[in-house]
């Protein structure tokens, strides 16, 4: 790693729904410059088995398996990390999942669950670590939103949520600007992941068709703008989308 991000070294960077996928791929970025990492997920054995892998190699990491939908969980999960840190530097609202089916046929839960988790999951993270941030004036909050914010046929739920991280995301730049807290938003096209890797090769091949640079992204290209924005380097840059995607918009 050069030294470019060398001011990340030592900062406390928290990536929800690290246990594998993009935010498995940013942590490995942030690990490489040396910060610490929280390692959050639903899934208790991706998110342990994940801050393992990086311990192994010496980074310092806590594991903490919870859902960032449910209020009291997000709560104490950012309290832990205070206690073991005694901060939150860098905060990446990255869990998020699909529910994908055409609107007639899409049924309220599907909708509330995928607006909980992506939407409400990003404002109750953002709330809890907000606090000590603003307290130690300075902090970086960067959310995942998608390509799919735009609209997408059978993601009324998906593009819905992900547009709102938009607008939640400008909001929080305005209003914590003044204390040295920046918010911006990465919006991803076709990430080769988990996630993607559940459509049918039909659906990958079309997706992969309309892409300029005629390859799916990786979640190292995600990672590299990540780190980019956490860092020093972007200290004028806040309340932005900047998508990666190989070109389609
Ligand atoms: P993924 O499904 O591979 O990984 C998401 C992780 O989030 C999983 O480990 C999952 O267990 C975790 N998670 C789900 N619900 C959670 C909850 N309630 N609390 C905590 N953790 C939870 O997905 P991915 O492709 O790595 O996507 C990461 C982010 O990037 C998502 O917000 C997704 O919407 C966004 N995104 C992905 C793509 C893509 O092409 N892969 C494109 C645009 C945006």
């Amino acid at each position: 790693m050069s030294n470019y991000f060398s001011d990340l070294k030592d900062k406390v960077v928290v990536i929800t729904g690290s246990g594998r996928g993009i935010g498995k791929g940013i942590a490995e970025e942030f690990a490489n410059a040396g910060s610490k990492l929280v390692i959050n997920d639903i899934n208790q054995e991706t998110a342990e088995a994940t801050a393992s892998e990086f311990g192994a190699k010496g980074v310092e990491t806590l594991a903490i398996a919870c859902d960032i939908s449910k209020q009291e969980q997000v709560q104490d999960f950012f309290k832990q990390i205070v206690e073991k840190w005694g901060k939150v530097d860098v905060l990446i609202n990255n869990a998020g999942i699909t529910q994908d089916t055409l609107f007639l046929r899409m049924k309220l839960e599907q909708w509330q669950r995928v607006i909980d988790i992506n939407l409400t999951g990003t404002f109750l993270c953002t709330h809890a670590a907000i606090k000590y941030m603003s307290k130690a004036k300075s902090g970086n909050i960067i959310n995942i939103s998608s390509i799919n914010r735009l609209g997408q046929a059978g993601q009324a739920n998906y593009s819905a949520s992900k547009a709102g991280v938009v607008g939640f995301s400008k909001t929080i730049a305005k209003e914590f600007a003044s204390r040295s807290i920046r918010c911006n938003v990465i919006a991803p096209g076709f990430i080769s992941t988990p996630m993607t890797a559940a459509m049918t090769d039909k659906a990958k091949e079309a997706a992969i068709s309309q892409i300029p640079l005629s390859r799916a992204g990786e979640p190292a290209d995600i990672a590299n703008l990540a780190l980019f924005l956490a860092s020093d380097l972007s200290s004028y840059i806040t309340g932005q989308t900047i998508d990666i995607n190989g070109g389609l918009t």
